[in-house]
């Protein structure tokens, strides 16, 4: 700390935080001169573009489109209720297509039930059906079921064994074709067809130089995906129908495999790491593997699968699933708040308490600011808990804070779009900031002419 901030007062303090402003001037010009290469991911993979609709609804997939969120419930889909409370709760946190289970005929029959409770909320979140098994036979028995769904998802590990699976993929398509629906193919490494591994087994055994059991798995893995979606063309479905997935657990054998699968075809693809677990092992598994693949251009729609907590909310997963696109730089759906860790020089809870004010206050505006001012979810807020880094990081926020460490003067400077526009001090300074937040957002986002203005009781600096 300088002997200037350390003698206290707000002259002083400004007189710091004009030389940091200085100071990170000057770095920003070294770094200009020293980058060598643009930040960001790699170009997106270039793939077919699948549309999966409902009513007026429609959420592309692949084709340059944003990568889609998606989550699944884990509700008994023959209980209506149940199902279409969690699939609206799933779609007002952002899940963008939901899959429910169908693996019964109560199921099957429930699924029109489901649709009509949401179409009634107006809520036109496109339905995907989970079928194993018995998909055939179900969306057969059920024409609404198979109507009321918006796309199918089809394990062909998991359609039969020998000459049936082959015709009950069959039928399977035939009914995606009728109804004209998309269908993905899913193909999972727990319930892998085992007739093909077997194959792609005694080929590698009989090979000069086997490879490792784990390289023919994913092989498999591969090949299962890119061959039955090969044949549903063949069968009549177009292929810009069809997109594929094919999950793992392990996060280096989820990479290695859609590596693969980007290469050699150009279906979209849907990622996501299966059984990734519970907590925060579940969150960083998932987030390892998909801002991998992510960042190389791969995957066009994306699920966490997330195990929640006894009694804890399904839409973690889709919080999840944003916050990766968001801290990818791929997609934005909230302010971010960028806060320091805190350490020895900040004892007390309050920039904590302020960060988690902010957040939360933040998320509560979200349904109405996403109307009113489009493009607030780009925004990016600072709270910082000293003057060594607050002020710098302040600038490159949209707004941002630096409190007073432990030792400094009470005064908290506030910079607006990388210049110092106010220092806060005394009382209320969460109540402060939180205000020039408002009309922060109100005067960069309100669109022109809607006649926003700043809140009662506050002026804009
Ligand atoms: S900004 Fe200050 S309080 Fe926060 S981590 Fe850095 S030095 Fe510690």
């Amino acid at each position: 700390m300088t002997q200037a901030a350390r003698s206290g007062g707000t002259g002083e303090m400004d007189q710091l935080v004009q030389i940091q402003a200085r100071q990170a001037t000057s770095s920003d010009l070294a770094q200009s001169v020293c980058s060598h290469e643009d930040a960001g991911p790699m170009p997106r993979r270039q793939t077919r573009r699948l549309e999966v609709r409902w009513g007026s609804r429609c959420v592309a997939i692949g084709g340059a489109s944003p990568v889609a969120v998606q989550s699944m419930t884990n509700t008994d889909t023959a209980d209506i209720d149940a199902t279409a409370e969690q699939v609206a709760d799933l779609a007002a946190a952002g899940s963008e297509l939901v899959r429910i289970t169908v693996n019964t005929l109560e199921a099957a029959r429930a699924v029109p039930a489901i649709r009509e409770r949401l179409d009634a909320r107006q809520q036109n979140v496109p339905l995907i059906g989970d079928f194993h098994y018995n998909g055939h036979r179900l969306l057969t028995q059920v024409p609404d079921c198979a109507r009321a769904l918006s796309k199918y998802r089809i394990n062909p590990g998991n359609v039969g064994a020998g000459a049936r699976r082959d015709d009950n993929f069959a039928q399977l398509i035939e009914i995606a074709c009728r109804y004209e629906k998309p269908i993905r193919v899913g193909v999972n490494w727990g319930s892998l067809d085992q007739d093909l591994l077997a194959l792609l087994m005694d080929a590698n055994s009989r090979l000069p130089q086997p490879q490792e059991a784990a390289a023919v798995l994913r092989e498999a893995l591969v090949r299962s995906a890119i061959d039955s979606a090969n044949r549903a063309v063949e069968l009549g479905l177009p292929p810009n129908r069809i997109c594929l997935s094919a999950k793992v657990s392990g996060v280096q054998d989820l990479v290695a495999v859609y590596r693969e699968l980007a290469q050699r075809c150009d279906y979209p693809l849907h990622l996501g790491l299966t059984e990734a677990g519970m907590g925060s092992k579940g969150i960083v598994s998932s987030t390892a593997a998909l801002a991998i693949l992510l960042q190389q251009g791969i995957g066009d729609t994306i699920r966490v699968s997330l195990t929640p907590d006894p009694g804890g909310s399904r839409t973690r997963e889709v919080q999840v699933a944003q916050e990766i696109l968001q801290s990818l730089g791929l997609r934005a759906f909230m302010p971010l708040v960028a806060a320091c860790p805190g350490c020895g020089r900040t004892t007390s809870t309050f920039f904590q308490e302020l960060a988690a004010k902010i957040q939360a206050y933040l998320s509560a505006q979200m349904p109405v600011w996403r109307v009113r001012f489009p493009g607030v979810e780009t925004m990016k807020v600072a709270v910082m808990g000293c003057v060594v880094n607050g002020p710098g990081e302040s600038r490159h926020a949209d707004i941002g804070i630096s409190l007073p460490g432990t030792g400094e003067s009470p005064v908290a400077p506030v910079y607006i779009d990388g210049q110092h526009a106010v220092t806060l001090k005394g009382e209320g300074i969460a109540e402060q900031f939180q205000a020039l937040v408002d009309q922060y957002v109100q005067r960069r986002y309100a669109p022109a002419g809607s006649g926003a203005s700043p809140m009662p009781g506050h002026e804009l600096i």
